[in-house]
């Protein structure tokens, strides 16, 4: 006999519940790519000198509390690292309930999945992907 209590909600098919934000989910997504903010900044600023800036910036962008005034700013980011501007901002404009899902492992939605060659991932949890969550669920199936 266990003695401990589970809630009820948690299936434990879910990874740790963070409120989404847009600042986590630039963090997210380019750390989903591997990508530090210096390559990033690397990639969008051809000269050498103002790329510290550029990493101060994207080190503001990624605080959460924080959100890009420009469109533009998260559209020159698609360049370098896959991310929907749209879903970042839902994420700064609209209520809860209207939220896309997000996952909380990488950050994807179905707007911008996960892609292993033709495949794409899905959720298989509110805030998780399967390719975030199916390794652990192929050795629990096993
Ligand atoms: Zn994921
Ligand atoms: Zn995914």
């Amino acid at each position: 006999m266990l003695h401990v209590s589970i809630p009820a909600r948690r299936t434990g098919n879910s990874l740790a519940a963070r409120v989404m934000t847009p600042a986590n989910y630039l963090r997210l997504r380019r750390k989903a790519s591997g990508l530090t903010l210096e390559q990033v900044a690397k990639r969008l600023m051809p000269r050498a000198g103002f790329r510290p800036m550029v990493v101060a910036f994207l080190r503001v962008l990624e605080t959460d509390g924080c959100t890009a005034k420009h469109r533009d700013h998260i559209d020159r980011l698609t360049s370098v690292f896959p991310l929907d501007t749209d879903v970042y901002y839902q994420l700064v404009n609209d209520p809860a309930d209207k939220m896309p899902r997000i996952c909380s492992g990488c950050g994807c939605s179905a707007y911008d999945p996960c892609k292993n060659g033709d495949e794409v991932c899905g959720f298989v949890a509110p805030d998780a992907c399967n390719r975030c969550l199916g390794e652990t669920a192929e050795r629990e199936a096993a």
